[in-house]
């Protein structure tokens, strides 16, 4: 197997299939061994796992999963790629690679295809520009997940897990910890990729919960308050939800802050 950490073999590879590092594709391929292993090892992978990748780039990640895992699933939009993958991956017989845009991809129909109904886990290196759209798009078929251990910009997977009453606790906090447990894993350098990132990176793992972490009356009311709440963080939450076109008066929210014991000029 080839050793894609390596990055002369990176450079090797690029080179026989005159591939360029697409930039606009957030094409930043990891060269660490270490985090590579601690990733695999993190997500909780057996031989009977079923596991979705999005973006595999070379192959580097896929190779490890593949070795880990029942059957791996890896979309990638780049099809430059495709050849790049034939090669790299040609002893993983467990694996199947689908040229797509993963934000176009039928979730439903690719996991009962490729994984028979079973829950299966995304383990991924996310393409950077896209990836609160995509944990968004994972959530929305949560049903089909049991966990999502993802490498995303560091300041990402900060908002996704912090805690109440902090600075990066906003609106997709909430959305993300509606669902999901989430906990930071990893803290993975610039330099641990090739071409490296402008960013520092963190490896997070959300576990889908059983069921929501809140109860709720009207699932869709709630997002919409905590999205009309977290829209204008200056703005007092009186301000914010009574302007919000969700037909909530000024009176509604002082008294409901009253009832909870909150200051009326509490911001969200
Ligand atoms: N897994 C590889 C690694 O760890 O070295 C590559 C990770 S790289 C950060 C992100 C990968 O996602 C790239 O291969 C890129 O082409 C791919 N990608 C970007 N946008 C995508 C999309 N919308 N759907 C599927 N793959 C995408």
């Amino acid at each position: 197997m080839l050793d894609l950490t390596d990055i002369n073999v990176i450079r090797d590879v690029m080179s026989r299939f005159g591939k360029k590092f697409a930039k606009s594709l957030g094409q930043n391929f990891l060269t660490s061994a270490e985090t590579i292993e601690n990733i695999v090892e993190m997500s909780d992978i057996d031989e009977d796992t079923f596991v979705l990748e999005i973006g595999p780039g070379i192959g580097v990640l896929t190779q490890s999963l593949a070795a880990h895992a029942k059957k791996v699933v890896s979309v990638e939009i780049d099809k430059n790629l495709l050849p790049v993958l034939d090669y790299t991956l040609a002893d993983c017989d467990n694996v199947t690679v689908i040229n797509e845009d993963i934000m176009k991809t039928d979730i439903p129909q690719l996991c009962k295809k490729y994984f028979g109904g079973k829950k299966a886990k995304v383990v991924a290196n996310l393409p950077y520009y896209i990836t609160t759209h995509i944990i968004m798009k994972l959530i929305e078929y949560k049903e089909y997940f049991s966990s999502v251990t993802v490498m995303v910009q560091k300041e990402v997977a900060e908002r996704m897990s912090a805690k109440e009453g902090k600075k990066d606790f906003g609106a997709f906090t909430v959305a993300v910890q509606y669902y999901c447990r989430a906990e930071i894993l990893l803290n993975v350098p610039p330099e641990y990729f090739v071409p490296a990132p402008k960013v520092s990176s963190a490896v997070i793992r959300l576990d889908i919960l059983e069921k929501p972490s809140v109860s709720t009356q009207d699932e869709q009311l709630y997002f919409k308050v905590v999205r009309a709440s977290f829209a204008n963080r200056r703005k007092t939450l009186v301000n914010s939800l009574s302007g919000a076109n969700i037909g909530f008066g000024k009176d509604l929210v002082l008294s409901a802050l009253n009832a909870l014991g909150l200051k009326a000029d509490i911001r969200a």
